[in-house]
């Protein structure tokens, strides 16, 4: 197909382009090309981030997130630094070199407290990586001094309107602030939208992907809108699976040498979601190594989860191994953050 081989010379798209690949029914073609594209750009190491869900108390209220605020059916609770430590070292210990602290966006842990817990897992000798959503430039240059290396934050939609509408109080240019910031920091910068959302056009999908390429991101999380039964989306459901995988692919032509993780939420609806997100333009998964605190994380309904952080490394390698690819043991950093930075 003529614009699947243009996007892989130029890595460049027109929108009206975007949205003919985002339309095609048989996506198999730009799959491929996603894959071929990810090889020689990336190789066929796949990165894992040991993910640590931190907290689940939240003071937003976004429509769509089983942690928002007024939902009052899920256990809050946050982890002591400690208790984040101690899974930091278990996950060190089984041969993790990059972690993720996520969280419900909240000012409980105390900003310096957050800043001694990244000093702590820097000294474990692995990479953080924090996703706890909107803060000042202060907090964020905090958390960058501590060592932090990576922020993730994701745009969600780049639909000003549907973005204000379903993140009640929350405004879109204090996120643009904030991507911005934390670029200005040195951040390998991270960012995403969901696919699928209510009122989320087509179109406006192909404004988010060419939103991160032109912010531009070193790391681009695309995940499909589940709807979580307890939150006013509850009978917005459908299966925006294909979809997701489409705009992943079409990420990976684009932005050839980024990191994509194949998302939780893919897996989520799909038996082996991940995998088929590894081969269509996937390069990163992020297992949870937070222990007994994903049972109270829940985004939305069948979330999966890993088992043991041993174990479930031990059953990915062979996997991979099967499918021609294997973990990158090194700190996973973007290739397009390597390539800014020599600029
Ligand atoms: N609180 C931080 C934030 O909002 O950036 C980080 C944690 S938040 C739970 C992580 C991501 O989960 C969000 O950026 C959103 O894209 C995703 N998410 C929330 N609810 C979801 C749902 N129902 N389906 C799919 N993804 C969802
Ligand atoms: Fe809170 Fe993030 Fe969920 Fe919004 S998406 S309710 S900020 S945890």
């Amino acid at each position: 197909m003529e614009t699947i081989e243009k996007a892989i010379k130029t890595h460049a798209l027109t929108k009206g382009e975007i949205i003919t690949l985002l339309n095609i029914q048989d996506a198999s073609l730009l799959y491929e090309a996603a894959d071929r594209v990810r090889r020689e750009s990336v190789g066929d190491g796949v990165h894992l981030r040991g993910l640590i869900e931190i907290s689940t108390v939240c003071k937003r209220n976004c429509l769509y997130c089983g942690l928002r605020r007024d939902n009052k059916k899920i256990f809050r609770s946050r982890m002591t630094p400690k208790e984040i430590i101690t899974h930091a070292q278990a996950a060190a210990k089984a041969g993790y070199t990059t972690l993720v602290l996520q969280g419900g966006e909240e000012d409980g842990f105390g900003a310096d407290n957050m800043a001694g817990v990244i000093k702590e897992i820097k000294r474990l000798g692995l990479a953080v990586t924090l996703s706890l959503g909107e803060k000042s430039f202060e907090e964020y240059s905090l958390y960058r001094q501590a060592g932090a290396d990576r922020y993730l934050l994701r745009i969600e939609t780049t639909d000003k309107t549907l973005y204000e509408k379903l993140d009640p109080g929350m405004s879109f240019e204090n996120r643009l602030r904030c991507l911005k910031d934390l670029g200005r920091l040195g951040y390998e910068v991270g960012s995403g939208f969901m696919v699928g959302l209510p009122d989320q056009s087509v179109d406006s999908i192909a404004d988010d992907i060419l939103f991160l390429k032109a912010l531009p991101v070193h790391m681009a999380g695309i995940g499909p809108f589940i709807a979580n039964p307890d939150t006013p989306l509850a009978n917005c459901g459908k299966d925006n699976f294909d979809l997701s995988l489409k705009a992943m692919a079409v990420i990976r032509l684009l932005m050839p040498n980024i990191n994509i993780p194949a998302t939780t939420a893919m897996e989520t609806l799909r038996p082996d979601g991940r995998f088929t997100a590894l081969k269509s333009g996937a390069n990163v998964i992020m297992p949870n190594v937070g222990g007994d605190m994903s049972e109270y994380y829940r985004l939305y309904p069948g979330k999966a989860r890993a088992g043991e952080v041993k174990e479930y490394r031990a059953e990915l390698e062979k996997k991979l191994k099967a499918i021609g690819r294997f973990i990158d043991e090194g700190p996973g950093i973007s290739k397009a953050y390597i390539a800014e930075d020599k600029k």
